[in-house]
């Protein structure tokens, strides 16, 4: 087993989450949940293997992991991740038909609940997803039977005289005929929100209240209803700790810190579902406030980012939050809100991502100094772990040739490069080649829902930095940080400093990025001989 993937499987926590099989271009092929991610990852390496273990182990070359609270907050991230970046073994997962929710009609005067595969914005809500539907039947069944909540789908009020069998069953308290007026019906709704979103101690120190009430008027059959509710619900052990989903767009931010280091972790919840996830650790002096070294990064977070979301939770306070939310709603156009969730759903989210930031300050630290040099140079947030380096070879003016070179976490990664041979330019246009390459490179990445590089490093001046630039907006990524490193000069040119900047000759970012130029340069002209070679005996 290759050494890199052996070191991954050594560094996974006996703990819940979700698992990416990742092929050696980086694609994710395989995403999974688990009770133990240890015992579950490492239950796909032991021999011996079924067909499709088989194949996914073929192509794995490397594994991540997000930790959950739970399994079952593992599925529900399982579920989201499967369906935005479509894994070709996840077929089970890839219809969304897998996965039930249940709709509380809210929008309606006497809500009913019933079970959905689409979640929409009409004013309902939507709990889930369940894994396996039976549980979301059970549900049902539950809301019904104890809190009287409507199954059916009828208009209520309607023109009904009679109630359904429902009724006679005891699964609903009949709004339909008027049994139960629309206050107490709420009331029973109320109920089961609360009970939907697993806070059942609120839940019964409000049912103890009410029979603590009934009793007290001698109303003992009511007491005895009211009794029996709580009791039921005291012996549901499984109780529903399920995230209830909206439409919003949300960025979710936990912190850890440790000594001067510290650790951000960042789930972005688009349209009510976790599409991806970023992560970034940065020096501060032990001395630093907590406060400040959060608002700090968020400033540049949110100064980079185009992506802007509705609302922005937090673990931790950030100093000066409304300026900056200010600053960030200008940007928006509408307004975005921060805040810090003390409970439900929202502090569930937040919880899971201080449990990926405590992980990231268990990660050793990265050994190449270039990158956190770099980092601090170019202003980024963390330190660049992909870097891909563009070069044009073309010397003769024919058989014009691109190279990719991808380096990650400051090392090359050589099955990953990759080479092209200019198709739509003729004669020696180093600038106009450049634009080609990065056209197919990022628009088949693009395609294909693969991660793009943290940086993109191209051996030129300004010209050729522009050309990245240019290239880059063209396929909408035009704010993807991107440099250019001129030769002899060694000046280095960035999408913020086109006057460039002269490093010290012993910087640790210079030798990184000389690295990574001269390996695109290397790898391009190797690849320009042969074509020329090739050519040349052909004639
Ligand atoms: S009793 Fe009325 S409200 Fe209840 S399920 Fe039947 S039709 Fe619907």
């Amino acid at each position: 087993m290759d050494e890199k993937l052996k070191q991954r499987l050594d560094g996974l926590p006996d703990k819940p989450g979700i698992y990416f099989f990742k092929n050696p271009g980086g694609e994710i092929v395989y995403i999974g949940k688990a009770r133990s991610l240890k015992d579950r990852v490492r239950s796909y390496f032991a021999a011996p293997a079924d067909l499709k273990v088989a194949n996914i182990r073929a192509e794995t070359a490397d594994i991540d992991f997000i930790l959950t609270g739970s399994e079952k907050e593992a599925a529900f991230l399982e579920n989201n991740f499967v369906q935005r970046y479509q894994p070709k073994f996840n077929l089970r997962l890839k219809d969304d038909k897998s996965f039930p929710y249940l709709k509380l009609t809210l929008g309606e005067r006497f809500p009913g609940i019933v079970l959905t595969r689409k979640v929409e914005e009409d004013g309902a809500r939507y709990f889930g997803p369940f894994s396996p539907a039976s549980q979301a039947r059970k549900t049902i069944h539950l809301l019904n039977r104890y809190f009287g909540i409507r199954g059916c789908e009828e208009s209520v009020p309607g023109k009904r005289r009679r109630p359904c069998l429902e009724h006679d069953l005891r699964l609903c308290s009949a709004p339909c005929v008027g049994t139960i007026g629309e206050t107490e019906y709420g009331k029973s709704v109320a109920d089961s929100i609360l009970f939907l979103e697993g806070r059942t101690g609120q839940l019964l120190k409000a049912l103890k209240q009410r029979m603590d009430e009934a009793a007290g008027r001698l109303d003992y059959e009511q007491a005895g209803r009211w009794r029996d509710l709580i009791r039921t619900i005291e012996q549901i052990r499984e109780r529903p700790r399920l995230i209830s989903v909206g439409l919003e767009d949300t960025d979710i931010f936990g912190l850890a810190r440790e000594k001067d280091r510290l650790a951000l972790y960042v789930l972005f919840m688009r349209g009510g579902k976790v599409r991806d996830t970023a992560e970034m650790i940065s020096r501060e002096p032990g001395e630093t406030p907590v406060e400040e070294a959060i608002a700090r990064i968020l400033d540049r977070f949110y100064g980079q980012s185009e992506d802007l979301p509705d609302k922005v939770l937090l673990s931790h306070p950030a100093a000066s939050v409304r300026e900056l939310a200010e600053r960030v709603s200008l940007k928006k156009g509408s307004a975005v809100r921060f805040s810090i969730p003390r409970r439900g759903r929202d502090r569930k989210l937040v919880e899971m991502a201080v449990r990926n930031a405590e992980r990231l300050l268990g990660k050793p630290e990265g050994e190449n100094p270039g990158l956190a040099d770099l980092a601090r140079i170019l202003g980024l947030v963390t330190p660049p772990s992909r870097i891909e380096g563009l070069d044009i070879s073309n010397t003769g003016g024919d058989e014009s040739v691109g190279s990719v070179v991808v380096f990650e976490n400051g090392e090359p990664s050589r099955s990953e490069y990759r080479k092209y041979k200019i198709k739509t330019v003729f004669g020696p246009n180093d600038v106009a080649s450049l634009q080609e390459v990065i056209g197919r490179r990022y628009g088949r990445m693009i395609k294909e829902g693969r991660s793009l590089p943290d940086l993109i490093l191209v051996d030129g001046g300004k010209g050729q930095l522009h050309a990245a630039q240019k290239g880059l907006e063209t396929l909408g990524l035009g704010a993807r940080p991107v440099i250019s490193l001129a030769k002899r000069e060694e000046i280095l040119f960035t999408w913020e400093r086109n006057d460039g900047l002269r490093l010290d000759r012993t910087s640790p970012a210079l030798k990184l990025v000389q690295h990574i130029r001269d390996e695109a340069h290397r790898f391009a002209i190797t690849f320009h001989r042969e074509r020329r070679k090739k050519k040349s005996f052909a004639s």
